[in-house]
């Protein structure tokens, strides 16, 4: 049982420019002195490499990658607008929420606070760390439920997380709520933007100037098309890049990784072109499912994928999956009973869906 205080209440008089990242920092990783590679300490270019007992054949793959990723992160900052030293690179956005969790939340005493109904993995990671984890549910308006969030975190509250847009309900969350909890809580607030460039709102990360415990996740799983190289951004301060640094795999983002992010990287046509496309898919889903009888709601989606409400989710669900479609069932989650989540797939996708969701509403049995 945590004791509630009445708000606002001291802890949160704060100003957030001023948090002191150390302070928060877990005491063991603040001690910690990192693994370091010969390579890592080795500035140059050009050089016989004999200190890692790498095989000197079969060039490129012989080699352990680099580290720090210097090409990937220079070229990701042209693109970003934010130093290359704000930025870590892990292995999908999921390695940087566990490596927060693991640099700022003690096991057994501190906890995170965060927003229900929401992405799985930030309670999954605080589960497999022993963190507790306290999650308020949304507003009506499935905004963040300030006062509420506010009231349940305490001084072992060190991480907040937010989505947005969120997973799985679609929508942005509000600017103002969001830089209200990064200015009022004592911890680090982590906002997870992995659909960001589907979105109307515009990202957080101009703001990291403003806000030392702000950390923003993007991820290249999504707008870019590359889930399957696993490849997660965190932008946040230095203070806590380098604590991210410190504790990570030291070579956790492997060559072919890095070569294949990089090549996408050389132009963003491509990705911006997918974007269009996928939003206008999406606004053609919109309109085709909103006249379906069968269909009883759709959120309003500011993402790549659409909640779809059914009197019959689960047949609904069994179906597509005996037509070999298949869709994610949220029927069973607070605030979204009912509901189907349809990832935005292509243009003869969409179209195969609909026939299907057609063909469920026709069928006699
Ligand atoms: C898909 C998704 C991610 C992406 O995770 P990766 O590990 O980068 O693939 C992150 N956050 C949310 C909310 C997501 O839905």
């Amino acid at each position: 049982m945590h004791i509630k205080m009445p708000w606002p209440f001291d802890y949160f008089n704060k100003s957030s420019t001023m948090t002191d990242i150390q302070s928060l920092i877990r005491s063991n990783i603040r001690s910690l002195i990192p693994y370091s590679s010969a390579r890592s300490e080795y500035k140059g270019t050009e050089a016989i490499l004999l200190d890692a007992n790498e095989n000197p054949y079969n060039y490129p793959y012989n080699r352990y990658p680099d580290p720090l990723q210097t090409r990937l992160k220079n070229r990701i900052s042209e693109i970003k607008a934010v130093a290359a030293e704000k930025i870590f690179l892990g292995n999908g956005s999921d390695e940087a929420i566990d490596l927060l969790i693991r640099a700022f939340c003690e096991p057994g005493t501190d906890n995170i606070v965060s927003i229900k109904p929401t992405y799985g993995m930030y309670k999954v990671c605080a589960d497999i760390n022993n963190i507790e984890y306290r999650d308020v549910l949304l507003t009506p308006g499935f905004q963040p439920d300030i006062e509420k969030l506010i009231h349940i975190a305490d001084k072992n509250s060190k991480l907040l997380f937010l989505c947005t847009p969120n997973n799985p309900t679609s929508n942005s969350l509000k600017r103002d709520n969001i830089l209200q909890l990064v200015k009022s809580f004592a911890g680090i607030v982590v906002v997870d933007e992995a659909y960001i460039d589907f979105s109307q709102e515009v990202s957080l990360l101009a703001d990291l100037p403003k806000y030392k415990n702000l950390v923003v996740l993007q991820t290249f799983s999504k707008a870019w098309g590359m889930a399957g190289i696993r490849l997660g951004m965190a932008f946040a301060h230095e203070e806590i890049i380098n604590v991210l640094n410190s504790i990570k795999y030291p070579y956790n983002i492997n060559i072919l990784t890095q070569h294949t992010a990089l090549d996408r990287l050389t132009n963003t046509t491509d990705k911006d072109k997918w974007i269009k496309t996928i939003l206008s898919e999406r606004q053609k889903l919109v309109n085709k499912l909103s006249v379906m009888p069968l269909v009883k709601d759709i959120m309003p989606s500011d993402a790549n994928f659409l909640m779809v409400k059914f009197d019959r989710p689960r047949e609904v669900y069994e179906y597509l999956t005996g037509r070999k479609i298949i869709v994610r069932d949220r029927s069973r989650v607070e605030m979204c009973t009912g509901y189907l989540r349809f990832t935005i797939g292509s243009e003869s996708e969409n179209i195969l869906l609909l026939e299907a969701l057609n063909a469920f509403s026709n069928r006699k049995d």
